[in-house]
């Protein structure tokens, strides 16, 4: 339920695609939520383009996907290739997911489809309302807004700042955002083109002058990535971008025209903590890295999809201690993977030394064909090899989990579910029946087809799995959820 002034459950600072996300998470919910956007509108931008496996998971349990695989270019193929040859081609197409490709949607578009399924859901954006500051109190947040001028106050219980990189929430809470800028610049080109490389591969071409990446939007119009020495102004020329292509790209690929283009630099940067007290950062608010792997987005998006079920259950007594630090705590270990794989690709494809260059053109053809590397590049990128392992919520690997029950935005929302293999026996079942009954509100039992037990997150992680359905586990269960419901 959004509330249009007055008190709030959440307020969430910035319409971006993480502040739609979570927006449509708490209404999801029926929470009592507000978004404020200082623009006037959304940005009109192509920006974030590659949605990845787990990001389209998640938009599945949370109800939001179908527009998503509608709109998408469906991408399965990463090449490596020289303005001559091919190198190498790796296909992308991770198992035991009902999503074995990349996405390409632009973020404007990313964005509409998220407003448009908020404003189904009886949501709406505050535009021309920024964030101000913010004074925590004991039970909530008293937050100060300015609208064309005119300042206003609310008082939430939780607030959300997913307001981007120049985060005001970020500042207000004076977190530093340690890290450091790269030397080069990023040159960016939408274009349209002609039809000589395939429309589902995705092209990664290392270079001398720097490496370009070529991104399928669809079959005729691409996104090109190129690092860049001595960027001039705040956008490349179409004579420019044509040099460029001319010098990197696969022979026979040729620019016809030029719909968007920008020099920018980039950082890798990251908050010590995602919260203070009932003020979380998520998003390029929290972290910014290299956009080499195109995990900025997608991260965020998970950064929402963490909290929202943790801010939920808050809102409705049920959390203990735990539930709301685990947040910082199993969100900034993701983020310090993510920036490492996209600084180590960064550095790898961007290096300027002539032997450096020459020994990993050499290597990346050879290792990129080893199935062990192909593995291990696409379950990385694709999100579904995340894991909470080690987080003070979770005993385990903490791997996530899907089945049919959990897709369509019905299936899951804020409980944990306990999955009982169909073949555990009477005593099992009695027991694990005990345990459900000791956690009315939060906890439900299921039957799952394999054997053993699960403790289901209500994000679709596993916060405790075992191939044994016996006491000492439900013992384990029931201490991981003292710890965090009640
Ligand atoms: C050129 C480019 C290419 C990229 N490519 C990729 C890619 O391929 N894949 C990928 O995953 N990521 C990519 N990214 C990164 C991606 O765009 C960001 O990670 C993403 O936009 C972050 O979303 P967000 O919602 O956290 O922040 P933002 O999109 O920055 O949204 C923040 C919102 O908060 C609003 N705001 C700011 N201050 C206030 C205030 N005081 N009060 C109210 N509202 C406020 C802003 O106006 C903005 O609308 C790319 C980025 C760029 C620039």
């Amino acid at each position: 339920m959004q509330n249009a002034g007055g008190d709030v459950d959440v307020l969430i600072v910035g319409a971006g695609p993480v502040g739609l996300f979570l927006a449509n998470e708490c209404a999801r919910r029926k929470l009592r939520f507000r978004i404020v956007e200082s623009r006037a509108g959304q940005s009109e931008h192509s920006k974030a383009l590659a949605i990845f496996p787990r990001t389209l998971e998640v938009f599945d349990m949370a109800g939001v996907a179908a527009p998503f695989l509608e709109a998408a270019n469906r991408v399965a193929w990463v090449a490596l290739r020289s303005p001559q040859r091919t190198l190498a081609r790796l296909r992308f197409a991770p198992p035991r997911t009902p999503y074995p490709f990349v996405a390409m949607v632009a973020q404007d578009v990313t964005e509409r489809l998220l407003l448009e399924q908020l404003v189904d859901r009886g949501g709406s954006v505050e535009y021309e309302t920024a964030f101000v500051s913010a004074a925590q109190q004991p039970d909530r947040v008293q937050v100060t807004l300015d609208r064309h001028g005119e300042t206003s106050a609310v008082r939430a219980a939780f607030v959300v700042g997913c307001d981007g990189a120049h985060s005001a929430v970020r500042h207000g809470l004076a977190l530093t955002f340690e890290g450091a800028e790269y030397a080069d610049s990023f040159m960016l080109a939408d274009i349209v083109t002609n039809q000589t490389l395939p429309g589902d591969e995705l092209q990664i071409c290392p270079n001398a002058d720097g490496p370009l990446a070529i991104f399928p939007m669809n079959a005729a119009h691409r996104r090109v990535v190129a690092m860049f020495e001595n960027a001039q102004g705040d956008a490349p020329s179409f004579e420019l971008v044509r040099e460029t292509l001319a010098q990197r790209a696969p022979a026979g690929l040729e620019a016809e025209s030029l719909v968007w283009s920008s020099f920018f630099r980039i950082h890798h940067r990251c908050v010590s903590q995602m919260s203070v007290g009932r003020i979380f950062l998520a998003g390029d608010a929290a972290h910014i890295h290299s956009p080499f792997g195109g995990q900025g987005m997608n991260t965020g998006l998970q950064d929402a999809w963490n909290l929202a079920w943790k801010l939920d259950l808050a809102l409705r007594g049920h959390a203990a201690n735990e539930l709301l630090t685990s947040y910082s705590v199993e969100r900034l270990r993701v983020v310090k993977g993510v920036i490492e794989v996209t600084d180590l690709m960064t550095k790898v494809f961007g290096t300027r030394s002539n032997l450096a260059q020459t020994a990993r053109d050499a290597m990346l053809p050879v290792v990129s064909r080893l199935p062990s590397f192909q593995r291990a590049f696409v379950a990385r990128l694709s999100g579904l090899a995340s894991s909470y392992r080690g987080s003070p919520i979770v005993e385990g690997a903490g791997r996530r989990y899907l089945d049919e029950s959990l897709r369509g935005g019905e299936g899951i929302k804020s409980r944990f579910a306990l999955l009982l293999g169909a073949g555990a026996n009477e005593a099992a079942f009695a027991a694990a029946t005990r345990l459900v009954m000791d956690f009315p509100d939060v906890l439900e039992l299921r039957t799952f087809a394999r054997r053993g037990m699960l403790l289901l997150r209500p994000d679709g992680y596993a916060a405790y799995d075992t191939s044994r359905s016996d006491d000492a586990g439900l013992r384990s269960i029931r201490r991981l959820l003292q710890r965090q419901v009640r």
